[in-house]
């Protein structure tokens, strides 16, 4: 077998479904994109690894590694997409199409090509004389919950000293993004009938309470926590949906709050949750109301990559670009949990992910490939 050109890479990574969604209607495997990519980095003499994710039979990642020693450089990736809305699509997103000088599918932007770019970046270069390791990384389930990245933080597994993750990014270096944490609040009481008050103890007006209390804290975080890189430059906490009680003329028994928490780098989730969890206990005492903070899901750690990296320095020599901070979260905390030095620079822009006609404009695939070249031989050769 012999790699395919770039068009055709593209064209086969974008025909194999890989969506990933919390919602088991949507979920797929990623067996395919790693398939195909494991025999691409196999024909180029890549040690090809497909690692199976603890708990998540049907997802796997995949570590391609040529050369060894320590340093080196990991060019990373998700192998998932978002789930797509066929109507609002002009074409099938399964389907490569070019036109308008741009490549439109499921993938094009986000970022699936990105791997198809990294191949035909290093597909001539002197593989057999790498000074330092060239790994590839493709990764299960970044858009569902990042398990994929989580299982190889996990396994602490030594990949290189710096990486670039190729999320879109309009080929503008990032070095930090902001965290997130989702919880639930749930208050139980007693319902009762509603010409009575004290035949219940009503959790909505208990919310209210927790509300106040909410609003009071993100004052206090967001008077206390500021980075100016950010377009948003302070943590934010958004109230994103209530439900609670059932009828006008019942006390309401239970309600449940959802919050969206986004802290800067540099702001530790374990004890943003406690003292989430803290202040809703004390504003509550003695109401009698039964008070249950829940992660929604695990959480993603805020990163940042010092602006004195050598990754940071080279991306901003090869780009003309300072490093920037981004208000989406990626795999790049996990990498940096794993001793790497981690950068966000990819081909496509944000602006077209996770949208029905996602795209890639074509005019960024040379320079982007121009730009991978220069870093492997930066970091490798
Ligand atoms: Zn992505």
């Amino acid at each position: 077998m012999s790699i395919p050109n770039l068009h055709a890479m593209i064209r086969r990574l974008i025909e194999i479904p890989s969506v990933s969604s919390v919602n088991p209607q949507w979920d797929q495997s990623n067996r395919g994109v790693v398939g195909v990519l494991s025999e691409w980095f196999d024909e180029l003499g890549f040690a090809v690894e497909t690692l199976p994710i603890p708990g998540k039979p049907e997802k796997f990642n995949l570590i391609a590694n040529s050369g060894s020693g320590p340093e080196g450089l990991v060019l990373a990736g998700h192998t998932d997409t978002v789930p797509y809305d066929e109507q609002r699509w002009s074409s099938d997103p399964f389907k490569l199409v070019e036109a308008d000088n741009r490549f439109y599918g499921l993938g094009s932007c986000d970022m699936k090509a990105f791997f198809a770019l990294a191949i035909e970046a290093l597909r001539d270069l002197p593989l057999n004389r790498l000074k330092r390791p060239l790994t590839i990384l493709a990764t299960a389930d970044e858009e569902s919950g990042m398990c994929g990245a989580r299982a190889l933080a996990d396994m602490h597994r030594q990949l290189g000293r710096y990486a670039v993750i190729g999320e879109p990014t309009g080929l503008v270096p990032v070095r930090m993004h902001k965290g997130i944490a989702m919880e639930a609040i749930r208050l139980t009481g007693r319902s009762g009938h509603s010409s009575d008050p004290a035949l219940g103890i009503s959790a909505l007006e208990g919310m209210h309470t927790v509300i106040g209390t909410l609003l009071a804290w993100r004052t206090e975080l967001q008077r206390t926590h500021r980075n100016p890189l950010f377009k948003v430059a302070v943590p934010t906490l958004n109230l994103g949906h209530i439900h609670g009680g059932d009828n006008p003329n019942r006390i309401c028994a239970e309600c449940e709050l959802q919050i969206d928490l986004r802290h800067l780098p540099g702001m530790a989730p374990e004890s943003l949750h406690n003292q989430l969890r803290d202040r809703v206990i004390r504003a509550l005492d003695g109401s009698g109301l039964q008070v249950d903070v829940i992660p929604l899901f695990s959480g993603i750690p805020a990163l940042e990559t010092p602006a004195a990296s050598a990754i940071v320095k080279a991306a901003e020599d090869l780009t003309g670009y300072s490093a920037q901070a981004v208000a989406f979260a990626t795999e790049g905390p996990y990498l940096n949990e794993l001793g790497m030095e981690t950068l966000i620079l990819g081909p496509g822009d944000v602006a077209q992910a996770h949208q029905p006609d996602e795209f890639l404009a074509l005019e960024r695939i040379q320079p982007c490939i121009d730009l991978l070249k220069s870093m492997i031989k930066r970091f490798c050769l």
